[in-house]
């Protein structure tokens, strides 16, 4: 039985590690850094496999070259983009993978983070690189609101049960934007306890369940809010729609990191 952990890195990435001690092997996903990884794999006797990358961001494949020099072996898979210089197998949208150690993977594209990212379904787990973050989303960077709402509508069609293995440790940062949203919100409420508890023993956030994002998380709640929870720009009200709702939510939450 595999077992999942996720590997701090960086400042607050987390490459995400499944590991099985009877086959000897692991898988990561997005490892901006090798050596987290190299430490992981050599303190439980492991080898490297598989990589999975989500889009090229050098914090999700900065590692990539040195672990693929120590595991010439590892299969690396990774969208259509010459911005991942390094992979095996390229993967597009409902592409079924197997891969080592024993896991069924489907690949769901989710544009808008950036032009090319994809996510990994299987297993229960959903690894989502930038795109889908504990009581937030990832940043727009090439993509349009409409695109970004677009593939949170798929990943919030995933089961309930689903584990959310996002690659950064957001979850306190996003609470706090979440909260000045829907400040009578009791599922954000909690959340944001909980999470806290976690980060004062250092511990993850994640992985977070999707019913609980579903019922906490503003980007996954454009319908479910309110007309009055949406932050519309001053003096600018955009034509009404569910795009526009999420497009003024993401604009906010910009303004409010800045
Ligand atoms: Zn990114
Ligand atoms: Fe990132």
């Amino acid at each position: 039985m595999p077992t999942l952990r996720p590997l701090p890195a960086l400042r607050d990435n987390y490459i995400w590690m499944l590991a099985d001690a009877t086959a000897g092997c692991a898988l990561v996903v997005d490892p901006g850094a090798a050596k987290p990884v190299l430490d992981a794999l050599t303190g439980a006797g492991l080898r490297l496999s598989t990589i999975l990358l989500t889009h090229h961001h050098a914090d999700h494949i900065g590692g990539v070259p040195e672990l693929a020099r120590r595991y010439p072996d590892a299969a690396i898979y990774a969208p259509r983009d010459s911005r991942i210089p390094v992979a095996t197998h390229r993967v597009a949208d409902g592409d079924a993978i197997h891969v080592a150690p024993a896991a069924d993977f489907t690949v769901i594209e989710v544009h808008g983070h950036t032009r090319t990212h994809v996510a990994y379904y299987g297993e229960g787990l959903l690894f989502c690189g930038d795109t889908l973050f504990s009581l937030g989303c990832g940043r727009v960077f090439e993509g349009t609101p409409a695109e970004m709402l677009a593939s949170l509508d798929r990943l919030a069609e995933l089961p309930t049960t689903t584990q959310i293995c996002c690659a950064h440790e957001y979850t306190l940062a996003n609470g706090a934007f979440a909260l000045s949203v829907e400040p009578g919100n009791h599922a954000l409420q909690a959340r944001i306890r909980s999470a806290r508890d976690l980060r004062a023993r250092n511990a993850p956030t994640l992985p977070a369940l999707l019913a609980d994002e579903l019922a906490a998380n503003p980007f996954l709640r454009v319908d479910a809010m309110g007309d009055a929870n949406i932050p519309w720009p001053t003096r600018f009200r955009p034509p009404p729609g569910r795009a526009a709702r999420f497009a003024a939510l993401r604009l906010a939450k910009d303004r409010f990191a800045a």
